[in-house]
């Protein structure tokens, strides 16, 4: 199977050719100041595609995705404040809290989401010397300036700076209305920007210019270029990183290594919400939890965002996400008519493959979900195929959709949480439970743990356990029960 994707930087669908046997795949992670959005989300789904298509094509993949716990300012115009400072500020936490709390939950969107986890995470804030080492590079080429507040890139000595998100340069100089503040051009960014003198930061870092911090850009340069050999095979992103965010990482990369960056840009599509940001108010915006407390399971948040190619936006309602809650459990239904995969087995290459060709040939074409989807369908309806056959090609196609349409009892079961969303109960589908009682004795097992009452706690846990109960205790501070039958 011959994979296209379509290339930002050509602007063309090109085959797949990459220079490293291990394919190298950095994706910008997110700026853990908040919850992640159900739009952010949307871009690490089609990402995670990508990598399980890659990996069906027979590579291996070396997938990076960073945490961004410093330097992302309010306007990416290198203007306004930090938003972990902003978001420390708003809950009265340190920002280090802020970023631990919300690093752990992002992780916990992900694997919701099946995601399947990076090879490596690296933090903003954990590989500041790699990124004064950058800076330090670009200065002795002579491509930075200094300004009262920090280091500069000035991208008028980078010739091809326009190129890739298509800037017309003389539109960019006329009509600009960015702030300017002492820059010297309108596009130049950041680098390194200095701590104010009348406040302290709580992050800052010593560096050769000044006590300060490093600028969003300069963060995923270093960080993509530490852990994959150049040229970086693949990098995505959402598309609104196209015009400021990798137009800057090129930029950096190149004008300091005086090597291509990167080989493929692949560029994910919004999803939109206007809808969503009616139903709700203020400046509340729409998560992961919120689907969850809609009681739609995350599942079927991915296989909505496979309804529309990730080229294009797609629209988010809630009736669009409870169809693909309902057309996810016909298809699992579908799935699991089959007869478990045991009857007379087909030739290699034989029936199941068959079945399975026009699946592959849609992801091949640039990752073409709504068609692949469709390929689905037929597939699980599989007129003329044994049932063995149908089951064996949906567990090879489940492998690159990751909707779990055969995880055993997984997806038949219920699971209730308490009004605090800090305990999960997760019981055989249907099974009658007194959901109350378990929270409140769990409740009571905490408080006697707070309280070094162990020997209470014990005899809670043994009362839980004697009616069926295994409690566990995760790391992000939630209990999940499970009930036996
Ligand atoms: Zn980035």
């Amino acid at each position: 199977m011959e994979l296209f994707v379509y290339n930002t930087a050509t602007r063309e669908k090109e085959p797949f050719e990459p220079f490293h046997d291990e394919v190298g795949m950095y994706c910008c992670g997110p700026t853990v100041y908040n919850y992640a959005h159900i739009g952010n989300l949307r871009t690490y789904v089609f990402e995670d595609v990508l990598k399980r298509v890659l990996r069906l094509a027979g590579y291996r993949v070396k997938h990076v995705v960073n945490i961004t716990d410093v330097g992302h300012l309010t306007s990416d115009a290198d203007s306004g404040e930090d938003k972990m400072e902003k978001g420390a500020r708003r809950e009265g936490r340190t920002v280090w809290d802020i970023a631990a709390h919300y690093t752990q939950a992002f992780k916990r969107d992900i694997h919701e989401l099946n995601i399947l986890e990076p090879d490596i995470w690296p933090k903003a804030t954990e590989h500041i010397d790699d990124m004064i080492s950058l800076v330090k590079a670009l200065e002795d080429r002579g491509m930075t300036y200094r300004t009262a507040d920090g280091i500069y890139f000035d991208t008028t000595k980078f010739g091809r700076y326009s190129d890739f998100a298509r800037l017309d340069p003389q539109s960019l100089r006329a009509g600009s209305r960015v702030d300017m503040g002492e820059k010297k051009n309108p596009t130049d960014f950041a680098l390194w920007k200095f701590s104010p003198s009348d406040s302290k930061r709580q992050m800052e870092w010593e560096s050769p210019w000044g006590t300060g911090f490093p600028g969003w850009h300069i963060e995923c340069s270093a960080m993509s270029l530490k852990y994959l050999p150049q040229p970086i095979d693949i990098h995505c992103g959402g598309v609104d990183h196209v015009r400021v965010h990798h137009t800057n990482e090129i930029a950096q990369a190149e004008a300091a290594t005086g090597a291509a960056f990167v080989r493929y840009w692949v560029h994910g599509e919004f999803l939109t919400m206007t809808e969503a940001k009616m139903a709700k108010s203020g400046d509340s915006f729409v998560t992961l939890d919120t689907v969850k407390q809609r009681g739609i399971e995350p599942l079927a948040y991915r296989m909505f965002s496979f309804t529309a190619h990730y080229r294009s936006p797609l629209a988010f309602s809630w009736e669009g996400l409870d169809a693909a809650a309902q057309s996810l459990r016909n298809l699992r239904r579908l799935a699991g008519a089959g007869d478990g995969g045991t009857g007379e087995t087909s030739a290699p290459g034989g029936a199941d493959a068959l079945l399975l060709e026009p699946f592959y040939s849609a992801l091949c074409d640039d990752l073409n979900m709504p068609k692949a989807m469709a390929a689905v369908w037929d597939m699980a309806r599989g007129s003329g195929a044994s049932p063995a056959d149908r089951r064996r090609a949906l567990e090879k196609a489940d492998a690159v959709l990751g909707l779990n349409l055969f995880a055993g009892e997984e997806h038949r079961r219920d699971v209730l949480t308490d009004a605090s969303q800090t305990i999960r109960l997760v019981a055989p589908a249907g099974m009658k439970v007194d959901a109350d009682v378990i929270f409140e004795k769990v409740r009571l097992r905490r408080d006697a743990r707070a309280a070094k009452d162990y020997a209470r706690a014990d005899a809670l846990r043994d009362e839980l356990s004697a009616a069926g109960v295994t409690t566990k205790d995760l790391p992000d501070g939630t209990t999940e029960c499970v009930l036996h039958k």
